[in-house]
C-alpha cells in the first residue's frame, strides 16, 4: 500500500514527534501551556488513521469542552487531507458516557430513553426528599447535600460503596438520602450529571463482559487535559484501558483548576505508576505566547510549592509587556475595557500601532526572503498557497488572513511590488474575534454586557448555560421533556399548571398520590385521575386537554415503522414470487422544528407570554423564538435536549465576528491574540472563600487560574482591578489582587488610567508623569506600599460615575488617620485605629473586633 503524505509530522519539534509516532503503550505528555500538547494530541489521532493502526471509530478521544471536541473533530478532518469512514469517538467523558449508557442503560435499571437532570431538577428533587424525611431545610440546605452526593459521585461512590465516615454526613441521613435519591431517579427514568460516569463506572465493574467488549472495542485511548479529571473518570479509562494499554494522556499540573469539582491533580502524576513503562515526552518550547506574557506567567505560577516544576521557552520574540490598570469601579472598568477594544479593533490604540511596526517589519523580510525562493509562483488556489508557504517554512503559512494571502500570491505572479498592498492590510488592527475577556466569577460579566450593548461593540458569553437558565426557556424545555419522555415527573410537575390551567396545589397532589398509588408516572396519574373522576371542574378539562396535546405532539412528532417495497421480488416457501417488502422508518408528521413550535402554540404558552403585560415578555418571546431556531441544527428533540444537558459551553455557532466573554475556568486550552482580565482583587480573584481557607490548597488552585487565564494570551495580555466593586448589590472596597504582586517589573507597563494625569493611558509618554515615575521614585514598585498605590491612583483620580454610592464618600479623609483615632464604619461600627499601612486601616471594633480596612471607607465620628 502507498504510504500517505505527513504533512503533519513536519509541522512538530522533534518531541512532539515523540509522542506522535509512539503508537502503541501508554503515553504521557506533561508539558506547560502553549507548547502544543493539544496539537500532537489532534496530530496522534491522524497518524494512528494514516497508519492504520485502527479504523476511526475504534478510536477514543476525550476532551474538556464540547467545543473542543468540535474544533478536533475539524483539525483531523483537515490533517488527514482525505476522506474517512466514520469518525472517531471525540467528546468529553459526559458526551461519550451519553452514548454509552443509552445503549446499556436497562444493566442499571433505567431505559435508553433515561432523561438528564440539570441542578435545577435535582435541587427539586432532593428538597422534596429532604422534607419527606423531616429535615430542616434551613439548618441542613438540600443544596449541601446536592453538592455531597456530586463529591460523592465524582469519588466513583455509589450508596452501597460510600464509607461510613461519608455516609453520617449532613445531620447523619446523608447515605440513606443518596441512597432514596438513586432509588427516586431510577423511578423517573433519569440520571443526574454525575451518574453519567458513576452508571458507566458501575457497568464496567459490574460486568465484565461489557467491559471486555469496549477494551477490545477502543483500541486506542487519547485523553486531553488529563491533570483536570477526577476519580470516577479516571477509574473509567483505567477500566478501558487495561487491556492493550494503549493510552496517551496529556496535561499540565499547573493547570489544574478544577479540584473545586473533584479533580485530582494526582491522576496525572501517579500515571507512570498505572501504566508502567509508560513512554513519557515533557515540551519546553511554548509557540503561543510572546516572551513577556509568558515569563509574567511562569513568574505568578513559580509562587506555588507544590509543582512539578518546569521551564519554558519561547522563540516569538519580547513582545508586549503585560499591562497593568487601575480603577475606580468596575463599572468603569468595563467602560475603559471597551473602549480599548474599539481602540485595537480600529487600530488606534498605541499598542495596536506598536503592533503594525513589528508585524510590517517582518512580513517585508519575508516576502523578501520569499521572493528568492520563487515559492510563490503558479499557484491557483489559496490552499495550494499556504502549502507551499509551509513547504518553505514560512509563518505565513500559519497567517489566518487569507485575502492578504492571496493577494501577495497574486502581486508576485504579476510581478508587481508587494509594499503597496502590504500597507493596505491594516497590520495593526484587531478582529473583534481575536479578544477576549477572561472573568474569575461569572457576576463581573454583567458590566461588560451592559456596557457593550451601549456602545454597539459585538461580544458574545460562553461558559455559563445562561440562555438556557432563564424562566421561559427552562419551562418551554419541560414541554419537549414531556413529549420526548413520559417518564419525566420533574417536567411534568414545571408545566402542568403553566400557563394557568386551575390546577393549583390540591390537583397537583392529587395527581401524585394517584401516581404514586399506582405506581405510574404522574402523567399516567392524571389520565387516571381523570378516568376515575377523582378531580373536577375546569381543572379536569384543562387537564384533560394537555393530556390529549401531550399524545397528539408525541405522535406528530414520531416516525411511523413503514413498509416499503423493494424492487426484488422474494421467492416465498412454495417457490411462488411475491413482492419484497422492508420495514423502515418513515417520516413524522412534522419536523421537530415545526413540532416545538406547535407544542407551545398548542399549549397556551405562547400565548401566556403575548398577553403577559410585563416589561420582560417580549424579551421572553424573542427568546422562545431563539430556542426554537436553536434546534435548526439538531436531528430531533431528544439530541437538542440532550446537548442542553450538556451545555458545558454554549458557544453560539455563528461565525460572525465579537467578542469573547467567558469564565478563566471555561478557556482552558483556548488561545486569543489579546487577552483582557479583570477583577483581580484580593476577594475577587483569588476568591475569597480560597483566602479563607487554612493552608495553601485553594490559594495554589486560584494560581494555576492566574497561570491559566496570562497563558491563554499571544500578543496582548491587560490585566485590571477596580478599587470598588458593587457584589450583588452591595458596595465592596477592593484590594489589587496578591498576584500582581507576583508579577515582576520587567514584564509589567503599568498604565495610567484615564481622567487621572488628563490623557488616555498606553503610550510610554503615560509614565513619565504617571504612576511608573512615581513608583519608580519612591523604589517601591515590588512593595506592598506599591499595589497599595495603584489602588489609591486607580480611585483618586477617576472621572468619578454619577450613580456610584462609594463615590459619594468622602476621599479628603484617606490617610488622615492617625494610630488611636476614634473612626466610624458603615458595617462595623464604631471602633479605634490601631495601626496604619498607607490606606488601609487596622481598627479594633467596638463590636465587630479587629478588621482591616480601606481608610476612605471610614469617617471620622466627629465629622
Ligand atoms: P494548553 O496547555 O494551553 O492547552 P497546549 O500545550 O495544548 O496548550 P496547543 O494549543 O496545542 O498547546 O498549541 C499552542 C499553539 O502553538 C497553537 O496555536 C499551535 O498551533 C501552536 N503550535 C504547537 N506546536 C507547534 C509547532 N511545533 N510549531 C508551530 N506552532 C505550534
Ligand atoms: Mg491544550
Amino acid at each position: 500500500m502507498m504510504a500517505r503524505p505527513m504533512p503533519y509530522l513536519d509541522e512538530l519539534n522533534p518531541a512532539q514527534r515523540e509522542a506522535v509516532e509512539n503508537l502503541d503503550g501508554p503515553v504521557l505528555m506533561l508539558a506547560g501551556a502553549g507548547t502544543g500538547k493539544t496539537k500532537a494530541l489532534t496530530a496522534r489521532i491522524v497518524h494512528l488513521l494514516n497508519m492504520n493502526k485502527a479504523r476511526p471509530n475504534e478510536i477514543l478521544a476525550v476532551t474538556f469542552t464540547n467545543k473542543a471536541a468540535k474544533e478536533m473533530k475539524t483539525r483531523v478532518g483537515n490533517m488527514l487531507g482525505h476522506q474517512i469512514e466514520g469518525m472517531p469517538w471525540l467528546g468529553t467523558f459526559h458526551a461519550i458516557c451519553v452514548k454509552l449508557l443509552r445503549r446499556h442503560a436497562e444493566l442499571v435499571g433505567l431505559k435508553s430513553n433515561f432523561t438528564i437532570l440539570d441542578t435545577d431538577d435535582q435541587l427539586r428533587l432532593l428538597k422534596q426528599l429532604v422534607s419527606a424525611a423531616n429535615i430542616d431545610d434551613k439548618r441542613w440546605p438540600a443544596r449541601q447535600l446536592a453538592s455531597l452526593i456530586d463529591g460523592w459521585k465524582n469519588r466513583a461512590l455509589t450508596p452501597e460503596r460510600l464509607p461510613a465516615a461519608d455516609a453520617g454526613a449532613y445531620n447523619h441521613r446523608g447515605g440513606e438520602l443518596y441512597a432514596q435519591y438513586q432509588v427516586r431517579l431510577r423511578e423517573l427514568n433519569a440520571c443526574d450529571f454525575g451518574d453519567l460516569l458513576l452508571h458507566m463506572v458501575t457497568i464496567f465493574q459490574d460486568h465484565p463482559d461489557v467491559l471486555a467488549q469496549y477494551q477490545r472495542w477502543f483500541r486506542y485511548i487519547l485523553v486531553d487535559e488529563y491533570q483536570d479529571t477526577n476519580v470516577a473518570q479516571y477509574l473509567w479509562l483505567r477500566l478501558l484501558a487495561q487491556g492493550h494499554k494503549n493510552i496517551c494522556c496529556v496535561g499540565d499540573d499547573d493547570q489544574s483548576i478544577y479540584g473545586w469539582r473533584g479533580a485530582e491533580v494526582g491522576n496525572i502524576l501517579r500515571f507512570e505508576t498505572d501504566f508502567p513503562g509508560a513512554h513519557v515526552v515533557r515540551l519546553e518550547q511554548n509557540y503561543r505566547s510572546t516572551k513577556h506574557i509568558l515569563d509574567a506567567a511562569s513568574n505568578v505560577i513559580r509562587g506555588n510549592e507544590n509543582r512539578l516544576g518546569k521551564e519554558l521557552w519561547t522563540a516569538s520574540g519580547d513582545g508586549e509587556q503585560v499591562r497593568l490598570i487601575g480603577h475606580w469601579d468596575g463599572e468603569e472598568e468595563a467602560r475603559w475595557v471597551g473602549e480599548e477594544i474599539e481602540g485595537l479593533f480600529d487600530g488606534s490604540s498605541p499598542i495596536a500601532k506598536r503592533r503594525e511596526d513589528v508585524r510590517t517589519k517582518k512580513l517585508y523580510e519575508e516576502v523578501d526572503r520569499l521572493k528568492d525562493a520563487d515559492a510563490l509562483r503558479g499557484l491557483n488556489s489559496i490552499d495550494q498557497l499556504i502549502e507551499r508557504l509551509r513547504e518553505n517554512k514560512s509563518f505565513l503559512a500559519r497567517e489566518n488572513n487569507k485575502d492578504l494571502l492571496w493577494e501577495l500570491a497574486s502581486r508576485r505572479e504579476e510581478g508587481l511590488s508587494l509594499e503597496p498592498s502590504l500597507k493596505r492590510h491594516d497590520y495593526n488592527k484587531f478582529g473583534y474575534d481575536k479578544i477576549a475577556i477572561l472573568v474569575r466569577a461569572s457576576h463581573q460579566m454583567r458590566a461588560f454586557e451592559d456596557r457593550f450593548l451601549t456602545i454597539g461593540l459585538p461580544y458574545r458569553v460562553i461558559g455559563g448555560p445562561r440562555f438556557y437558565e432563564r424562566l421561559e426557556i427552562r419551562d418551554a424545555m419541560a414541554y419537549f421533556r414531556v413529549v420526548v419522555s413520559p417518564d419525566d415527573d420533574l417536567a411534568f410537575e414545571r408545566i402542568v399548571n403553566t400557563p394557568k390551567r386551575g390546577l393549583g396545589n390540591v390537583a397537583q397532589q392529587k395527581i401524585q398520590n394517584c401516581a404514586r398509588a399506582n405506581g405510574v408516572s404522574l402523567v399516567e396519574g392524571a389520565r387516571i385521575l381523570i378516568e376515575e373522576k377523582g378531580i373536577g371542574g375546569k381543572g379536569a378539562k384543562e387537564l384533560a386537554i394537555l393530556l390529549d396535546g401531550i399524545d397528539r405532539w408525541r405522535a406528530k412528532g414520531s416516525a411511523p415503522i413503514i413498509e416499503v417495497a423493494l424492487d426484488d421480488d422474494a421467492v416465498i416457501d412454495d417457490g411462488a414470487t411475491q413482492q419484497a417488502t422492508r420495514l423502515q422508518e418513515g417520516q413524522p408528521e412534522l419536523g421537530h422544528v415545526e413540532l416545538a413550535q406547535v407544542i407551545l402554540d398548542e399549549a397556551g404558552y405562547t400565548a401566556m407570554w403575548q398577553n403577559d403585560k410585563t416589561p420582560e415578555a417580549p424579551g421572553r418571546l424573542e427568546n422562545l423564538k431563539e430556542l426554537v431556531k436553536a434546534l435548526e441544527s439538531f436531528d430531533n428533540l431528544q439530541g437538542f435536549l440532550e446537548h442542553v444537558s450538556l451545555v458545558l459551553d454554549n458557544a453560539s455557532e455563528d461565525a460572525d465576528e465579537k467578542v469573547t466573554i467567558m469564565t478563566l475556568h471555561g478557556a482552558k486550552g483556548l488561545e486569543f491574540p489579546a487577552v483582557f482580565l479583570p477583577g483581580w482583587e484580593d476577594g475577587l480573584f483569588p476568591s475569597q472563600r480560597s483566602m479563607d481557607e487554612n493552608g495553601l490548597k485553594g490559594l495554589e488552585e486560584e494560581r494555576r487560574l492566574a497561570y491559566v487565564g496570562i497563558t491563554r494570551a499571544e500578543e496582548i495580555c491587560t490585566i485590571s482591578f477596580a478599587g470598588n466593586r458593587r457584589v450583588f448589590g452591595q458596595w465592596q472596597s477592593q484590594m489589587p489582587s496578591r498576584f500582581i504582586d507576583e508579577l515582576s517589573e520587567e514584564n509589567v507597563e503599568v498604565l495610567t488610567p484615564p481622567g487621572l494625569y488628563g490623557h488616555q493611558g498606553g503610550g510610554s509618554s503615560g509614565f513619565s508623569s504617571g504612576i511608573e515615575a512615581k513608583a519608580a521614585e519612591a523604589n517601591v514598585y515590588n512593595s506592598p506600599g506599591w499595589k497599595r498605590m495603584q489602588a489609591r491612583s486607580g480611585s483618586y483620580g477617576m472621572s468619578q460615575p454619577k450613580e456610584s454610592k462609594a463615590a459619594a464618600i468622602d476621599l479628603t479623609a484617606v490617610s488622615s488617620f492617625t494610630v488611636g483615632d476614634r473612626v466610624f464604619h458603615q458595617k462595623f461600627g464604631y471602633g479605634a485605629v490601631t495601626d496604619i499601612e498607607g490606606d488601609k486601616l487596622t481598627v479594633d471594633f467596638e463590636k465587630a473586633g479587629e478588621k482591616k480596612v480601606v481608610a476612605r471607607f471610614v469617617t471620622s465620628p466627629d465629622d
